[in-house]
């Protein structure tokens, strides 16, 4: 199916049921209404001049015209391209051009970003770039009157790509995948599948659209089962978030663990009645095991779901099911979705690894980009002659189907010809009374070739911890190679607008520093 073909069906099916919410400004659309916005902004795209194929881009955070733009797009079979709210001028003309963006829409402003400033220096460098509409905006009215409502849409296959997102750029430089309608469509709906949404269901959405996370597990995972999207601020705030979820109701609620660990230490955290909530959504990195436990038991997500993927695998491929145990739910990432094929290799030989081996995590099927955007050579290296997509993460599949994620084979540490897992160590160390928050990261070393250095985000920064206290602690209870030599006691870790570390820039500046 097509996402507008799609959308057809789920108006027919529940005309009057609520679609969306927005919580900042009280506005709510039923799906008729909802649909019919959707209809008027793609007739003015078309009234526009945006045929299928085009490119329009999206640089805004959070708000209803942001999924309004995501299937009148769609509609319209013009391709999509998401670009990060958090970029500045450099990043953002390097994605106009390179993506040819013809139309443009964008957020006025936020916090300290002037996205219309930042458009007026970019905007004569790029030569494609045609229109700029700023949602919120006289612009946005004024687009919307030149359609008439009788463009004729055009005739579209749910296999033309359909968006263009860009991976978080945890690891380097972020890439351009490209995805058809089939890719994340059927990615979404199993999603939803699985954690069994439907009418009651309202989830909250506090992870920026621009990401697979919100556009896919979150617009597409719940309109294609009739539930009720909330979005509780234009970026991600931890009171706005539980507040939402009281005043929505909301049964479901997504985030990365780091959004979750915010959340559950938030001041005043115990006053917000969260009893509605009976599922939602961890992905995107690791959830600590003590994350996980008052999740469940604090939060009332007794069903939550761990998800496993990346952009351009659409993204989910391993999902944790409903009724699994906390040790399946935090040791391990779940079990392949239906019509996904996982597999792990030896990344140096490419053979299947035995279960129980660490491997590279390789994915095949429906969700498996076109390809990157204009990028024949990077593509060519993440997928291979048989259509494998290579993760690029370590991981070991248990007897029982489950895969348990090591680490990114970037991340891993070799010390002494020893190889050196950050996670573990990170686990081990979130323990210690003195720790809120840890990542581990290899740096170079003369003799050894990488040295263990540990950053750490201190509970109270007036009594940090010391290199010695640290390493007394792991002494006798991590392998001698395993305990960090360095330490680096920090108030926050570079993150991605999407929530995860950069561990190279961690690495860099630990690099810098000596
Ligand atoms: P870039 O590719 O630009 O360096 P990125 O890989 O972080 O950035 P995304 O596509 O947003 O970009 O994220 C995919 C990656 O996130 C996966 O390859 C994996 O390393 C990590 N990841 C996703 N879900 C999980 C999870 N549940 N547990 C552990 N790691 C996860
Ligand atoms: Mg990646």
């Amino acid at each position: 199916d097509t996402i507008g073909a799609n959308l057809d069906r789920a108006v027919a099916a529940w005309p009057d049921r609520e679609a969306l919410v927005d919580v900042p400004s009280g506005r709510r659309w039923t799906y008729a209404e909802f649909a019919s916005d959707i209809d008027q902004l793609a007739y003015a795209l078309l009234a526009c001049g945006v045929a299928k194929g085009d490119r329009v881009g999206i640089w805004a955070i959070n708000c209803p015209e942001w999924v309004l733009v995501q299937y009148a797009t769609a509609r319209i079979g013009a391709v999509m391209v998401n670009i990060n709210p958090a970029y500045r001028t450099h990043e953002v003309e390097y994605v106009l051009q390179q993506a040819g963006i013809s139309v443009l829409f964008s957020s006025v402003a936020h916090k300290s970003s002037d996205y219309r400033a930042m458009v007026d220096q970019v905007r004569g460098k790029c030569p494609e770039l045609r229109e700029v509409v700023y949602i919120g905006d006289p612009s946005w009215e004024a687009l919307l009157g030149r359609g008439t409502g009788d463009e004729p849409y055009p005739e579209l296959s749910c296999d033309d790509p359909i968006n263009i997102q860009y991976t978080s750029g945890t690891t380097g430089f972020p890439k351009g995948a490209t995805l058809s309608h089939h890719n994340i469509l059927n990615n979404g709906y199993f999603v939803g599948e699985l954690i069994a949404y439907g009418e009651q269901d309202r989830v909250c959405i506090p992870v920026p659209f621009y990401h697979c996370f919100g556009m896919v597990m979150g617009n597409l995972a719940v309109t294609s089962h009739g539930a009720c999207m909330v979005i509780p601020a234009p970026s991600f705030d931890p009171a706005a978030t539980l507040k939402a979820v009281q005043q929505e109701r909301c049964t479901s609620l997504y985030g990365v663990p780091t959004m979750f660990i915010a959340e559950l230490n938030l001041p005043g955290f115990a006053g917000y009645d969260l009893s509605s909530l009976r599922t939602g959504i961890m992905a995107g990195s690791p959830c600590p095991v003590e994350v996980m436990k008052r999740v469940v038991a604090e939060m009332h997500m007794a069903e939550v779901s761990i998800c496993y993927g990346m952009t351009e695998t659409s993204p989910v491929s391993l999902q944790t099911r409903r009724d699994d145990d906390l040790e399946h739910r935090t040791g391990t990432v779940g079990r392949v979705l239906p019509h996904l094929e996982v597999k792990v290799v030896d990344p140096a030989t490419g053979v299947t690894q035995p279960r129980g081996t660490a491997g590279e995590l390789c994915t095949r099927g429906y969700s498996v980009m076109l390809g990157y955007w204009n990028e024949p050579g990077k593509t060519a290296e993440a997928i291979d002659a048989g259509r494998w997509m290579h993760t690029g993460d370590l991981a070991v599949m248990r007897g029982d189907g489950y895969v348990e994620i090591v680490g990114r084979i970037k991340d891993m540490i070799i010390r002494g010809g020893e190889n050196i897992y950050p996670r573990e160590i990170e686990e081990f160390l979130y323990t210690h009374p003195k720790i809120a928050d840890v990542q581990v990261v290899g740096v170079p070393h003369e003799r050894y070739g990488e040295e263990v250095l540990a950053c750490v985000i201190p509970r109270d920064p007036a009594d940090p911890l010391t290199l010695e206290e640290l390493r007394a602690f792991c002494e006798d209870r991590l392998a001698h190679y395993k305990i960090p030599t360095l330490l680096q006691v920090m108030d926050s870790f570079p993150m991605t607008v999407s929530g995860k570390v950069r561990k190279i820039e961690l690495r860099e500046r630990a690099v810098r520093e000596r």
